[in-house]
């Protein structure tokens, strides 16, 4: 394979920039040339591309976002859309496509291979760590690590307080946002899209670590559960300290990634194009049990996502 394409699609994760400069110098190792398509599948429909060389992924790591920014592009959806970015893909003779994103960007992908017979090799990047086939995504482990921080800050003044924090993340319907900050910061509970909550349990909780002697309480309340503020007004109802809702926002998506997701997109960017440079095609990449593994893109898709209980009952015997 002489020349690839790569974009970023779906919503911006912190990695990415760190699995754009794995993708653009493997292969320049492997002696092919790199075209960075801009604004994921929209920038491929209206041929935004631009040449990647060694020095144009210089210094990007630190970044958080996407050097080649990314988009939704219903148009890819339409045959219509299709047949103009399979156009572009022509135009510069590109060959193989390596795309980044979640599950939508890589059915995108999917559509690509199997009507037009262009190789492709997804690399899973979305903060929600809702792939089912992979450990982690790429940007998962910063985004915890942003919340783990605006949590630790909200503690410190609502302890001062003697308040009861509910914290909002994100993770569209997956509850691992949640789930690892709320261990990571000794949350009193988390409510998740995936576990039906007991109000009554969480209020006694809170009742009995006051009773003995603690001032804060902290419930991080998944976005795909409900809302922190929805979710603020009904324990209100049930205990009669003090409660602030704060929603993190997109603060979560930002930021440095972490070393986590620095080396994961290196190590993923590494493996989709060795993989391309051996004439695979229709793959993702992904980690389990920190070894970078490969599988076809489909049927990575359509693994339903497992919750992970056992953590799930950590949090429920740790916290008072
Ligand atoms: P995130 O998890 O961050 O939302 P994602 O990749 O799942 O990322 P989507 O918005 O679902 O985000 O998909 C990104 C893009 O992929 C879409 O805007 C569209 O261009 C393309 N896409 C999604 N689903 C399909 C499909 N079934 N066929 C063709 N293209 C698709």
């Amino acid at each position: 394979m002489k020349r690839i394409g790569l974009l970023t699609s779906g919503g911006d994760a912190p990695g990415m920039n760190a699995a754009i400069r794995a993708v653009v110098r493997t292969a320049l190792f492997y002696g092919m040339e790199v075209y960075g398509i801009r604004r994921g599948y929209a920038g491929l429909i209206e041929d935004d591309v631009i040449p990647m060389d060694a020095y144009s992924v210089s210094g990007i790591v630190p970044r958080g976002g996407t050097i080649l920014r990314t988009a939704r592009c219903l148009e890819l959806l339409e045959r219509e859309g299709q047949e103009k970015a399979v156009a572009t893909l022509r135009k510069y003779g590109i060959e193989g496509l390596v795309v980044i994103g979640g599950d939508g960007s890589f059915r995108g992908a999917k559509v690509l291979s199997e009507r037009f017979g262009i190789s492709t090799i997804g690399i899973p990047g979305t903060i929600d760590n809702d792939l089912e086939y992979t450990d982690y995504t790429l940007g998962f482990d910063t985004a915890v690590n942003t919340c783990i921080e605006a949590i630790g800050k909200l503690q410190d003044t609502m302890e001062s307080h003697e308040r009861i924090s509910v914290v909002e993340v994100m993770g569209r319907n997956c509850g691992d946002i949640a789930l690892y900050a709320g261990i990571a910061t000794g949350a009193d509970a988390i409510v998740v899209p995936e576990v039906p909550y007991d109000l009554s349990a969480i209020a006694a909780r809170i009742e009995r670590s006051r009773s003995l002697g603690k001032h804060v309480n902290t419930v991080v309340v998944a976005e795909g559960a409900m809302n922190g503020d929805a979710f603020a007004a009904l324990l209100k109802s049930l205990v009669k300290y003090d409660i602030r809702a704060t929603e993190i926002g997109h603060i979560q998506r930002g930021g440095t990634p972490t070393m986590a997701d620095r080396v994961l997109g290196a190590r993923l960017g590494n493996r989709a194009v060795c993989l391309l440079n051996e004439g695979a095609c229709d793959r993702v990449v992904g980690i389990r049990k920190n070894e970078i593994f490969d599988m076809d893109i489909i049927e990575a898709v359509s693994l339903k996502k497992q919750f992970n209980k056992e953590l799930y009952e950590t949090l429920q015997m740790i916290s008072m």
